[in-house]
């Protein structure tokens, strides 16, 4: 069972003060006839906070359902908890298909486009392996290299067979195990969007441990300031900032969970192809994308990737990116009329 170290929701909230303050002072004063009702959570295996900023009132009951929806989707896809969808196609493995949620079976769908999109560097049954490292729960430790070599066989989205028609999913082989880590929030994201939406707000941000959806802009004509962090595991600071609105700006770091053993620091992306958290030189990729959902799994992608493969494929895709290297120089794609800003601290 995993469970969530204090640091990582103290880390959360830092990252959500931040982006208030940013997105409070980026254009002069806040509106005053803009009364902002905000709730934070913890869902997701991380802080989720959703902030409203035109929206019909919400009762206790309405942030209920908002939070439920996350919860839900939680209940659903993780791969730690018991009793999910997600736990019963990994106990199936190499026994029988698993007849899913059509949620669940969309995000799984789509992790695998993505992995083949990504060549594999973004894979969803990197889970045999994330489930021996334990990163982010109080068991966390470096696994044998014996144990990551056998692992290591089991990693193939290849071999995660659906059936759209039954909506069943079945991993081939025994052993094999998805983890859904790296692409559920920005579905969950989509999905409260979308529920907001529909619901009658108008204006909102929601932060999902960093994963962040803009629903509308913060006025009308004025997008949102968003600030990007800095890859600092000692301390909070903000590398950039660039506007956006009706979008997702997600990002992807090796600051976010991590642990130390025998002086040398490991952390929560792994390169499916060794099994070991990736070390090459990328310490934060972003990606700003409509969907939340793609641009999670993207955002992934390209720290495994490593420089010269993630910016080819940023230009392949024509993504709007941003990577930040080992000496805090980056590389980015973004749109001219973002304004992006450097070097904040
Ligand atoms: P965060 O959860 O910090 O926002 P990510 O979106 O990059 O960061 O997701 C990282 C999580 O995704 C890991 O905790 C793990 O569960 C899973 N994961 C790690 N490496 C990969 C990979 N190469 N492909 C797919 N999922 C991964
Ligand atoms: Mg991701």
């Amino acid at each position: 069972m995993f469970v969530m170290n204090l640091k990582c929701l103290f880390r959360g909230f830092l990252t959500f003060f931040f982006l208030l303050f940013l997105s409070s002072c980026s254009n002069g004063e806040e509106a005053t006839f803009q009364e902002i009702q905000e709730k934070t959570d913890f869902a997701l295996n991380t802080v989720t906070t959703i902030k409203l900023y035109e929206a019909p009132s919400f009762a206790e009951e309405d942030w209920e359902k908002s939070f439920g929806v996350l919860r839900e989707l939680e209940d659903r896809m993780s791969s730690h908890k018991e009793g999910t969808e997600v736990m019963q196609i990994n106990l199936s493995a190499g026994l029988k298909p698993v007849r899913v949620s059509d949620d669940t079976f969309e995000v799984i769908r789509v992790a695998k486009e993505i992995a083949e999109e990504t060549d594999g560097n973004f894979d969803p049954s990197v889970g045999a392996i994330t489930k021996l490292w334990k990163i982010g729960s109080d068991d966390q430790h470096v696994p044998q290299k014996n144990e990551i070599e056998e692992a290591l066989k089991k990693v193939d989205y290849r071999k995660i067979i659906l059936d759209e028609k039954e909506k069943t999913v079945f991993l081939e082989e025994e052993g094999m195990w998805i983890d859904l880590g790296a692409i559920a929030k920005g579905f969950a994201s989509d999905k409260v969007s979308s529920h907001l939406s529909d619901r009658g707000v108008k204006r909102a941000i929601l932060n999902f441990g960093g994963n962040i959806a803009l629903l509308g802009s913060k006025e009308d004509g004025v997008a949102w300031k968003i600030a990007i962090r800095k890859p600092d595991r000692n301390r909070f600071a903000i590398y950039a900032s660039l506007f956006a609105q009706n979008e997702s700006v997600v990002s992807s770091g090796d600051y976010e969970r991590f642990f130390e053993q025998g002086g040398k620091i490991y952390h929560h992306i792994i390169n499916p192809f060794t099994g070991y958290p990736t070390e090459n030189g990328i310490r934060g990729a972003s990606v700003i994308l409509e969907s939340s959902m793609r641009a999670d799994a993207y955002a992934t992608a390209l720290m495994v990737m490593g420089k010269e493969r993630a910016i080819e494929f940023i230009e392949k895709k024509g993504l709007e990116a941003m990577l930040i290297f080992e000496d805090m120089s980056s590389y980015q794609s973004f749109n001219k009329d973002r304004n992006l800003e450097l070097g904040l601290e």
